[in-house]
């Protein structure tokens, strides 16, 4: 099966080359794109191939999320906890923590659904997630790649395993993702933060992840209470103790947030090569701190935190940030949108493949050109402009709606899971 884009305003991710052309893309997870001296007329293509008139549309790569969690889904809108939070700690405590203990696998099927359905609508067509479920961690994996495949994303799963519910469901987690990553999915070994994971648990998740030839996926200093909880039980950093364990070797570990490091943890994670992964609008939302990235790793890349599903909107909000934090510029910041597709070429993942498109309808008030794109990415583009989603090579996203699933389906699938959460909340 071919896909044909006709007449379309092409852009270049990596130069910014704009040209306009005729596109012929492949299907499947390695399958390239090639620009065709001259499309085939209807006659021509067989019932398996479309073609898209591009004409006036902008069209480039599509987009990723370094770290999400769908568990956040079903949280939308509902009733205040029965304490209000106080600081992060009590965030967890409270609101994280009192949710994911009620999921069950219906409600994840659900969350995961919609997420993804919501992540395709805003061009995120590869998404790296991080899940808890503590009393449905069987199978919860499973379920979410399943889940991500029905509507046509691609993905890198973990489960944040901690100590935080006892031993019984520690081993559950180290099982759960054993069985997942044994049946060659791709993904991390998750843990939740360094205060929530103790000694005997980090050897073992790092052998898990030696096992698998992945990394760690781990919140780091997302609070100073993890630096607080490791020197108080360890007499060690954060980072001080991830490297002692052998996490830093793994080079394709993720280390969400790293708002709180000290100088010799900045200079563990520049000289390891491992990834960071920037969620500033969680960061806000959570008052933990706002970081400047630019002094630690050139491995950073963009995540939401599960606040919301639209990578546009993260860089933004990255961008206003950065300028209090590190005066960051707009070239900066895209590469910082785009180093997700370095990081999963680095872990030898498939599914991000030259295959994955956006087609934007985008209504620019002034002239886009490959030297003034940046300002256009960081001022002008935005979710609403994602007209049609290509992943590997299939539409799953066409004039705004998902053509792989009913998304009406899912929405009501989602309330009805939310309902039945909340009635346990
Ligand atoms: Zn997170």
């Amino acid at each position: 099966m071919t896909l044909f884009l006709k007449d379309a305003t092409f852009l270049d991710w990596q130069s910014f080359e704009i040209k306009r052309t005729d596109l012929a893309v492949a299907d499947g997870p390695q399958g390239e794109i090639s620009f065709p001296k001259a499309q085939p007329t209807e006659a021509a293509l067989t019932p398996q191939d479309r073609l898209i008139d591009c004409a006036g549309k902008l069209v480039t790569k599509s987009f990723g999320c370094g770290h999400h969690h769908i568990y956040s889904t079903l949280a939308r809108g509902m009733p205040a906890p029965r304490k209000i939070p106080e600081n992060f700690n009590e965030i967890l405590q409270y609101v994280w923590w009192h949710i994911d203990k009620r999921l069950d696998l219906e409600m994840i099927e659900a969350s995961a659904l919609a997420s993804a359905v919501y992540c395709a609508k805003n061009g995120v067509t590869f998404i790296i997630d991080h899940h808890a479920s503590p009393f449905a961690i069987k199978d919860s994996l499973s379920t979410i790649a399943k889940a991500f495949d029905q509507i046509g994303v691609a993905h890198m799963l973990c489960y944040e395993i901690s100590d935080r519910d006892g031993e019984a469901l520690r081993e559950e987690g180290l099982a759960e993702t054993d069985t997942f990553l044994a049946a060659g999915h791709q993904g991390h070994v998750g843990l939740h933060a360094s205060f929530t994971v103790g000694d005997e648990l980090l050897n073992k998740a790092v052998a898990l992840a030696q096992k698998h030839h992945t990394g760690l996926h781990i919140h780091v200093a997302e609070d100073r209470a993890d630096q607080e909880d490791a020197l108080a039980k360890h007499g060690m950093r954060v980072v001080e103790r991830l490297h002692r364990a052998g996490a830093l070797e793994l080079r394709t570990s993720i280390f969400p947030h790293c708002i709180h490091l000290s100088d010799t943890e900045k200079e563990l994670i520049r000289q390891s090569g491992i990834w960071v992964a920037q969620n500033t609008e969680s960061n806000q939302n959570n008052n933990v701190g706002l970081a400047g990235y630019a002094s630690l790793t050139d491995n950073v890349m963009l995540g939401t935190d599960g606040m919301h599903c639209d990578m546009l909107r993260s860089a933004q909000a990255a961008f206003l940030a950065g300028q209090a934090t590190e005066s960051i510029g707009f070239d900066n910041i895209y590469q910082r949108f785009r180093n997700v597709h370095r990081y999963i070429r680095e872990c030898g993942a498939h599914g991000d493949a030259d295959n994955n498109l956006v087609i934007l309808d985008y209504d620019a008030p002034t002239e886009l050109t490959s030297n003034n794109f940046l300002g256009h990415f960081v001022y002008g583009l935005d979710a609403r402009h994602v007209e049609t989603v290509i992943c590997q090579g299939r539409i799953i996203v066409e004039n705004r709606v998902v053509t792989t699933v009913n998304e009406d389906e899912v929405l009501a699938f989602a309330r009805d899971m939310g309902t039945k959460l909340w009635d346990k909340m």
